[in-house]
């Protein structure tokens, strides 16, 4: 592999297939038969998987002698033969005995790897009497499905683990908050013996991406999504090319979306193309979080350089900001935290920026292009509806553009302040039907009305719409709303949620790599 550093861009030389770590993805493969698990060896292999993990608990039936044969001559990969029982998670009630011999037979017939528990190690060891074919790698296991314990705990458990033989430790724990994670990395990373360190669960999903910049062994990639053997693996294809796993680095700088929810978020796939595409040393990746504050706390590192913020976290993520930008602090929210060289958490506002220039652009077309140095939007009547992180960002935007605002809400009380904010005025919703004090107006949807599922709602009956000369609608699934076909169909020129989120991936992507953003590569990715 060879890399030619350019303004702080690695720029890759070698073509697909490049990668910069040593971290295997191993597909664990579960099946009914012996037939099915060699047609998911061949599947795994062409997903790039670089191993195996045959779940001999889950075949119903197998011939001890001939099938673990078969299972390792027609395996295109490397193996590790798992025999999991079911007082640790797996599906074997069988005997010991029969267990032991059957994982023995496997390292006599040539499986790369092997996998013990822990609580079983002492009694594999005595039964094998020394006698382990040096070609086999043992790893000893521990699963925690309840919670991960403190960092001392952990430093205790590996050093049994290795204790009990292992030349490869594994334990997996639950994660129940995504900080969590954190004592994990801090073991895996100063491990002396080759270690795969899981989080499980949605909100242990780092430790299974990052791991190559930890240091593990091995991560767990799955063939589809949701055939897992433990919660939170993502799937090969996920590993490979939504996170770009291949190119993480010890080096490589982590930046993420916080949000609860999160997982639909498409924002990963947005930067990491764009990361790999350019060549920059990051990655961005879905973070679960519930504690705002807790999580800037314990990444605190300068390695966790940037973020974006979603729902429900914008207001905390402002809290915990050692630094915000004026109009971020007006509207008393943050979409974008990064973390600066000095390790100060400097939060902004793209939604803004986004949004404002989006509807701006509009504008520009229906004027050919020409309105001088002033906004398009300065003296227009700018209508939000809804007073929330996005109605905020909205008006403010508008507002410092020259526009008069006026703001409709569910909770009226919550227009009537935003209002008073940005000195417009209030509605109620009911209200919005019949409010025209003049023609040619533009309406801006902030709510999540007319969001998938719930695609036949819209805030404004279409006569209404009649009086707008644009309508900007912030949701953006589906890209065309009802409210934007109505508008379209009353004549109004049409603004699409998505060019909002486009336009404040730009300014992020500027913020986080240093770099102009590829404007044209994120476009061709959001109309994918
Ligand atoms: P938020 O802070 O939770 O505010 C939600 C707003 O919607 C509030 O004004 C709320 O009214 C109103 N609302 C919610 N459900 C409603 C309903 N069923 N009927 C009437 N009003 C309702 O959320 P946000 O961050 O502003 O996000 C709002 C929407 O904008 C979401 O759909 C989000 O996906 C979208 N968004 C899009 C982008 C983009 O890039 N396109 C960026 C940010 C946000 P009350 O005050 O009465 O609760």
């Amino acid at each position: 592999m060879e890399f030619a550093v350019e303004s702080g861009l690695k720029t890759m030389k070698s073509g697909e297939g490049m990668r910069r770590n040593q971290t295997l993805i191993c597909a664990p493969l579960m099946s009914d038969t012996v037939d099915q698990m060699v047609d998911l060896m061949l599947k795994a292999k062409s997903k790039g998987a670089d191993i195996v993990e045959i779940r001999l608990d889950h075949l119903k039936i197998f011939n001890r002698h001939t099938d673990i044969e078969k299972l390792i001559k027609v395996c295109p990969l490397p193996t590790l033969f798992t025999y999991r029982p079911i007082w640790e998670g797996g599906q074997y009630d069988g005997d010991e005995k029969s267990r032991f011999e059957t994982l023995q037979l496997a390292m006599e017939l040539g499986a790369d790897h092997i996998d013990i528990e822990l609580k079983a190690a002492h009694e594999f060891n005595d039964f094998l009497h020394g006698n382990k074919p040096g070609k086999c790698k043992v790893i000893v296991s521990s699963h925690n499905y309840d919670s991960t314990p403190p960092v001392e705990d952990l430093g205790n458990l590996v050093a049994s683990i290795q204790a009990a033989g292992a030349d490869i430790v594994k334990f997996a724990t639950a994660a129940l908050d995504i900080t969590d994670v954190a004592r994990v990395f801090q073991i895996a990373v100063h491990s002396q013996v080759p270690i795969i360190a899981m989080v499980m669960g949605e909100r242990g999903l780092m430790s299974r991406v990052l791991c190559p910049k930890y240091g593990g062994y091995l991560t767990f990639g799955t063939l589809e999504e949701g055939k897992v053997s433990a919660p939170g693996q993502p799937t090969i294809e996920e590993l490979v090319n939504l996170y770009n796993f291949r190119l993480l680095e010890p080096d490589t700088k982590v930046f993420g979306v916080l949000g609860n929810p999160v997982s639909h978020s498409k924002s990963p796939k947005l930067y990491n193309e764009a990361f790999k595409s350019v060549g920059f040393n990051g990655v961005y990746l879905h973070l679960l979080v519930d504690d705002v504050p807790k999580f800037f706390t314990t990444y605190s590192s300068m390695d966790f350089s940037g973020f974006s913020v979603t729902i429900p976290h914008k207001e905390a993520a402002l809290a915990c900001c050692d630094e915000v930008d004026p109009v971020a602090k007006s509207i008393g929210v943050v979409n974008c935290v990064i973390r600066r060289p000095d390790g100060k958490l400097v939060g902004c506002n793209t939604d803004y920026v986004g949004a404002i220039s989006a509807i701006e652009d509009g504008l520009l077309g229906l004027h050919n292009g020409s309105m001088g140095n002033s906004s398009p939007l300065a003296g227009k009547l700018f209508v939000v509806i809804g007073a929330g992180g996005a109605g905020k960002a909205l008006a403010y935007g508008a507002k410092e553009k020259g526009a008069r605002i006026a703001i409709a809400n569910r909770t009226y009380d919550r227009a009537r302040d935003l209002a008073d904010l940005v000195g417009g005025q209030a509605l109620s919703l009911a209200e919005l039907d019949s409010f025209c004090p003049e023609k040619g107006m533009i309406l801006a949807n902030t709510t999540s009305i007319g969001m998938h599922p719930k695609v036949n709602e819209t805030p404004v009956s279409k006569e209404a719409l009649a009086n707008y000369m644009l309508v900007f609608d912030a949701v953006y699934t589906p890209k065309i709303t009802r409210l934007l076909r109505e508008a379209a169909e009353s004549g109004a020129k049409i603004v699409p949620g998505v060019d909002m989120f486009i336009g404040q991936a730009y300014e992020q992507y500027e913020r986080f790599t240093g770099f102009p953003a590829p404007k044209d590569q994120f476009k061709k990715i959001m109309e994918n």
